[in-house]
């Protein structure tokens, strides 16, 4: 693999970097605190890439993407994260999108797939139930046939903004009988069919971002099925190897390695800069190769797959170190400003300042910090991802 940049990557970079500096709109950056992003907030870059043909990199230039190659791929996802810009959400680009174009039907691309690139619909991902999380294929969220229709009774949970969400993918049992995984559909729901109910789930940092989502009587026209009734299996193991590609978050890792660094520089200890602490820098140090060693990894995944291999079980050591990098990342930021985590009160609106106690910067490393205990269980747990590498890749 070579990693030097041709010119013409460079040129690229150079023009990726401008349309950002360009682009993005300056009301964004003024919104320092992400409980005060809204929808709109959320779309409004999406939809500017998308006017731009750049909301998709890794979409077939068919289906509107723009027909990058991985490096070009490798340098926009490095842009962006540089230039700080708020992430894509994942569950229109790079789940249900994928799923629609590898296994719906001409109308369902017609229908749903120019609105995903544009930012137009808002997504969410109804796989998980309260008795089926790791173990998914449990689920018992049930779809039964009427006429055209499916009527859908069940309850699912951990649902990632749903209260945004104006459509749904859910994963819901259509067969009782049988092999679990033989008995599932993949069903898109308009989340505005009367039935739905969603209900917040206040997380240990305090912020709203998963919800419940109860399914009463939800009439979903047949039409919506993905794929053969009972296959849903297959598209759903799909959607998870491209959810735990992207979860690695490789190039948001090293800006936040940069931000670690800045951090100890600024801290002291018995008079002395943090960052020359041997122990803490070994720390660091660390970190960094870990990252380093993740990003060629990631790079080997993004070649493989544009010789045509999709991401398959190895989108599983991904996931596992990209999740514990950033977990990482969050705990030696508490290390390093100690105590002065926390006077952080949730809701308290000047960002920037700890309300008088210790430096300012260390407002965000609480709520930082418990929001990432979560990237280890989403996406399907880390341990679950072990036991897929054991299984899959060593064949153990
Ligand atoms: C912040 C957040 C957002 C989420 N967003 C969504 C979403 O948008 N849509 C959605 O559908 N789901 C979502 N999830 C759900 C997520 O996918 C599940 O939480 C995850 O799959 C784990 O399932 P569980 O919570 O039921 O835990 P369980 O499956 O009950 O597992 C509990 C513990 O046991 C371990 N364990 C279980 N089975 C095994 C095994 N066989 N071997 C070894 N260890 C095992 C697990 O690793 C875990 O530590 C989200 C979760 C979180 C935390």
């Amino acid at each position: 693999m070579n990693l030097a940049f041709t010119d013409e990557d460079i040129a690229f970079r150079d023009t990726i970097r401008t349309f950002i500096a360009t682009n993005y709109p300056s009301r964004l950056r003024a919104i320092a605190d992400r409980d005060d992003l809204g929808k709109e907030d959320f779309l409004e870059w999406h939809r500017i890439l998308g006017a731009r043909g750049w909301s998709a990199p890794a979409w077939p230039t068919q289906y509107g993407g723009p027909g990058w190659g991985p490096t070009q791929r490798y340098i926009f996802s490095e842009e962006l994260a540089r230039a700080q810009t708020i992430p894509i959400l994942p569950f229109g680009i790079n789940m249900v999108g994928p799923v629609i174009y590898t296994f719906g039907n001409q109308a369902q691309k017609d229908r749903f797939l120019p609105p995903i690139l544009k930012g137009e619909e808002w997504w969410c991902q109804g796989y998980s139930e309260p008795g089926a999380g790791s173990d998914l294929a449990s689920l018992k969220t049930k779809a039964e046939r009427d006429g055209d229709n499916y009527i859908v009774n069940g309850q699912k949970t951990w649902t990632t903004l749903a209260q945004h969400a104006d459509w749904g993918f859910f994963l819901v049992r259509t067969k009782a009988d049988g092999k679990p995984q033989e008995g599932i559909s993949f069903l898109l729901i308009d989340m505005k069919t009367p039935g739905i109910t969603v209900r917040p789930i206040i997380t240990i940092d305090g912020g709203h971002e998963v919800n419940e989502v109860w399914l009463e009587n939800v009439r979903v026209p047949v039409s919506n099925l993905v794929g053969e009734e009972n296959m849903g299996w297959t598209c759903a193991k799909f959607l998870l190897a491209h959810e735990r590609s992207g979860i690695a978050g490789v190039a948001r890792s090293k800006v936040g390695v940069k931000r670690l660094k800045e951090l100890a520089r600024a801290e002291t200890m018995d008079g002395a800069s943090l960052i020359e602490d041997p122990d803490f820098a070994r720390k660091i140090a660390e970190l960094e190769i870990d990252l380093t060693t993740l990003e060629m990894t990631e790079l080997r995944t993004l070649a493989r797959e544009q010789a045509g291999e999709g991401p398959g079980p190895e989108s599983s050591i991904l996931k596992i170190k990209g999740t514990e990098i950033q977990q990482r990342l969050t705990e030696l930021a508490m290390e390093a400003v100690g105590n002065y985590a926390a006077p952080y009160v949730r809701g308290f609106r000047d960002y920037g300042d700890n309300m008088g106690v210790g430096p300012d910067y260390a407002h965000w490393t609480a709520p930082t910090y418990f929001n990432t205990r979560k990237t280890s269980i989403y996406g399907g747990s880390n341990e679950i991802q072990r036991n897929i590498i054991a299984k899959m890749v060593l064949g153990l």
